[in-house]
């Protein structure tokens, strides 16, 4: 280290503290990288590698960006999974052979804030989470919107609940701390960058801080013990453990106090709808399964937002719909009224469409780094909203009425904005020019200064012709010699003593005075002084800003919530969806509903096929049979989605529409990913059927797509039955079961009604109707639909030779169902089993005994 320069030990010192992290160290117009983070860099960018010297024999391996554009550099090693830390110059170089320099940033995938790097319809989650025994505090935390979020989870089910938000918030990073499951750890191995933290330790550092938080944007005015207590008692540990982590990392990362965080929500997870089991992803709600394209998405279809804030706000809506009768009718209310006043609807859409990003305007105004354009975007959406307010005054609607009151004019920041930043700035600050004449007196002088010199040259050429009563006297300006007075030789015994002669020329001679060079220096140095004063000024405006936040903060969402409800209003109406009518009941009745996303995708507007659902607390199973490609599952997921629409507040698809509450969607449905999760098929569908039966509840709204498919037949419609049975019987669940296992539908269970898929059988070929009725299907159509797909006919007809051998050989099928069980016992008996698996800890050999032992039992 002795041998290393002083600029390397310098490095040395930030990059110990900064093991994990690539260091960003400027020098000068640079940011350099060196040895290993140099070598990696330069692989992971295509820099070119050089080296530098470091003092001791061998060369430094070096690369660098230029810091005016590092941004760009530094977005393609975060999306790449890497920390960047900052380590900027503290000091002017003036010649010093050594500046101070001080990390200034951390740069996470959890922390990002430039604009590159972030998707603004997304929420870029900061995830921190402490496990104490059977149970967790979780946060989630975007610091470029400034929002948190605060629950936790407890019960013998809790890893699996937070799994589920954790996949419904998608963090990009997480801390971990507590008594870490390992399961929990491989999950966030693969979902998520991710670091261990000591809770304790965290919470030692900085519970004064948290408490002065607590109380400031929580209004909890609290002791350290009450601090603790804030939460329900159970949960205070957890949760104060895990923002703990979260605030102390944040101030490692950002070197700054929190205020940025500035809306904060302690929410429990029984406020809001639960969409388990991969349900958001089966769904479909956000990306389609196949292409993850948002085309296809219901998000896609509902999606009218205007503004960045509307777009993060309809995504949390979906991502946590409604429980409370009440809060699901305010929404609708505001939409029906909306779509009642359609000319204003339109309006407010021309003009929503020009409103920035204003929260995350206001975090880059908080942490400092906004520049003058988007300055210019706050004070251009700022002066929208009084139209905004004019056009929303009349509505009478309580959601409607509370969006207005909570949007301030901000006139008082639009007219800060307004007299002080010039109508176009220049990007960068470095060469001054954005601040408005006449916002600053001293900054009006300088700029008199500058523009100066030809002005002051006159001014002086003028008194000094009049002092020295010399009729020619001219002020001029060279590069050697600046400013300087020029006299001709016939008036040489005219020049006052005070006069510095400089040049002598053919017939003229030039002379400098005290005054001038003094004038000079204040116009030389005006450049210099000007973007100092200008960068300070823009500094105290977005200090200035920065005390309002609160304000434009609370206007920010009430903007996006009038955005979410105006799209909401927009899509109904282009697409005829109904106002539903929400209840406590347990009547979910459909009139002719439609899929939304499907019906949109379909060649022929008005081609799809609307169908009816009843449900009630007597009839709460449906199964539905019909072939392949008959429309089973279409049907199945349009009831899902219109209740999800119902329960984030929009209108629904469908002609009529009746729905009690429902508290948590569960979907078992084939996905695509099955076969890359490294399990059988089977065992994954097995892995939620178990999850479905120990968590479903008679408010559940529970999606069984083809149970079974993944095992020998008997085993697969053994097992397809028993769950049916448990999930009608036990849990109560509205089930929809969709089967090819036609002799499902020919097993009378209580509860359960049979449904088809409607189809025609025109000689060989069949036409899909598309239409739910009453009663089983006796056929599955496998190798009529197969014949459809385009199979060649040489199996086609071979398929038929077999099945009719099949057929004339009886095959067990239609015995089994015949003796399949009735008595409950034996059911019973099989669900004891699945039930009493331990999905987390369930290993492939054990699978399988179970496996054996539920076909020992059913043989
Ligand atoms: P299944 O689950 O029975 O195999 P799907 O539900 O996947 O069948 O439906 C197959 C296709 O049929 C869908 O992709 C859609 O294009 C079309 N479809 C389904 N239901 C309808 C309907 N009600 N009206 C019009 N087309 C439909």
């Amino acid at each position: 280290m002795s041998e290393l320069s002083p600029m390397m030990q310098q490095y040395f010192e930030v990059k110990n503290q900064h093991k994990d992290e690539i260091v960003f160290f400027r020098l000068g117009d640079f940011y350099e990288m060196f040895f290993d983070d140099a070598v990696l860099v330069a692989k992971e960018l295509d820099l070119t590698l050089t080296g530098r010297s470091c003092g001791s024999n061998e060369r430094a391996p070096m690369c660098g960006v230029p810091y005016h554009n590092c941004e760009s550099y530094i977005a393609r090693l975060i999306a790449k999974g890497y920390k960047v830390v900052m380590c900027d110059q503290q000091e002017e170089a003036n010649g010093r052979t050594l500046v101070r320099r001080e990390v200034s940033k951390v740069i996470t995938p959890g922390t990002v804030l430039d604009e590159n790097m972030l998707d603004e319809t997304k929420n870029n989650f900061l995830c921190s989470v402490f496990f104490l025994k059977m149970s967790a505090g979780v946060s989630f935390c975007d610091i470029s919107t400034g929002e948190l979020k605060i629950t936790n989870f407890s019960g013998e089910d809790f890893l699996n609940k937070l799994k589920n938000e954790i996949k419904i918030f998608s963090p990009k990073e997480t801390l971990i701390g507590g008594d870490v499951p390992d399961n929990f750890k491989k999950f966030i191995h693969k979902f998520c960058s991710f670091g261990f933290r000591d809770a304790q330790k965290d919470f030692e550092t900085n519970k004064n801080d948290i408490i002065i938080f607590l109380k400031n944007k929580l209004n909890l005015n609290l002791n350290y013990q009450e601090y603790e207590n804030c939460f329900t008692n159970q949960n205070s540990f957890i949760v104060s453990r895990c923002l703990s982590m979260l605030f102390t990392y944040l101030s490692e990362t950002q070197k700054k106090k929190f205020d940025f965080i500035k809306d904060v929500k302690i929410y429990e997870g029984s406020e809001f709808m639960r969409l388990e089991c991969g349900a958001a992803a089966n769904l479909e709600l956000f990306e389609t399964i196949r292409t993850k394209q948002k085309k296809g998405s219901l998000i896609w279809v509902l999606g009218k937002t205007r503004t960045a804030m509307g777009k993060r706000l309809l995504r949390t809506y979906l991502e946590k719909p409604l429980k409370d009768v009440n809060k699901i009718n305010e929404r609708l209310d505001g939409v029906e009224e909306l779509i009642n006043n359609i000319l204003i609807t339109d309006e407010l859409r021309e003009i929503l469409g020009r409103i920035g990003d204003i929260q995350r305007l206001l975090s880059k105004i908080s942490f400092g780094s906004a520049n003058c354009r988007d300055l210019k975007s706050l004070g251009a959406a700022v002066s929208t909203f009084e139209s905004v307010k004019n056009l929303v005054k009349n509505m009478k609607s309580e959601i409607l009425q509370d969006i207005f009151e909570n949007i301030d004019e901000l006139r008082d920041i639009f007219a800060l904005i307004e007299s002080s930043i010039v109508d176009e700035p220049p990007v960068l600050t470095r060469d001054g020019g954005f601040i408005k004449k006449g916002f600053n007196k001293e900054l009006d002088l300088i700029l008199e200064d500058m523009d100066g010199g030809e002005n002051l040259a006159d001014k002086i050429e003028k008194k000094e012709r009049e002092k020295t009563g010399i009729p020619k006297l001219k002020v001029g300006f060279n590069k050697v010699f600046g400013y300087y007075i020029e006299i001709s030789a016939s008036y040489k015994n005219m020049v006052p003593k005070d006069y510095i002669r400089r040049q002598t020329l053919a017939g003229r001679e030039r002379f400098i005075t005290e005054e001038l060079k003094t004038i000079e220096a204040r116009i030389f140095s005006a450049k210099d002084r000007r973007i100092k004063l200008e960068n300070k000024i823009l500094s105290e405006i977005k200090q200035e800003i920065s005390k309002q936040s609160e304000r434009i903060s609370r206007t920010a969402s009430a903007i996006a919530k009038l955005d979410v409800l105006r799209s909401f209003a927009e899509v109904s109406i282009e697409n005829s969806y109904t106002k539903p009518v929400i209840e406590k009941s347990d009547i979910l009745e459909l009139k002719d509903s439609r899929h939304p996303v499907i019906e949109k995708i379909l060649e022929n507007t008005n081609s799809f096929v609307p169908n009816d659902v009843y449900f009630d607390e007597n009839n709460k199973s449906i199964v539905i049979t019909g072939p392949n490609m008959a429309g089973k599952s279409t049907y199945m997921r349009q009831i899902a989605l219109n209740i999800i629409m119902a329960q984030i507040g929009c209108f629904v698809a469908a002609s009529q529409a009746k729905i009690g509450i429902i508290d948590s969607i569960f979907t078992r449905i084939g996905a695509s990913d099955d076969v890359a999760s490294g399990q059988s098929t089977f065992m994954v569908e097995m892995n939620e059927v178990a999850q479905i039966a120990n968590n479903a509840g008679s408010k559940s709204l529970v999606l069984l797509d083809e149970i079974g498919r993944g095992t020998s037949t008997f085993d697969g419609l053994s097992i397809a039955m028993a769950v049916l049975e448990f999930m009608t019987q036990k849990i109560k669940a509205k089930t929809l079961f969709s089967t090819h296992y036609h002799e499902i539908s020919k097993a009378p269970i209580n509860g359960v009604r049979n449904f088809r898929v409607d189809v025609k059988k025109n000689g060989d070929e069949i036409v899909f109707l598309r239409k739910i009725v009453s009663g089983a299907s006796d056929d599955s159509f496998g190798i009529e639909v197969a014949k459809l797909a385009g199979v060649p006919n040489s199996i086609i007809n071979r398929a038929k030779e077999i099945l009719n051998k099949l057929e004339n050989n009886d095959i067990k099928i239609e015995k089994s169902s015949q003796e399949s069980p009735k008595n409950n016992k034996f059911f019973d008996e099989i669900f004891l089993k699945i039930k009493n698996i331990d999905t987390n800890s369930l290993t492939p050999i054990e699978a399988m005994n179970i496996l054996f032992e539920i076909s020992k039992i059913i043989k």
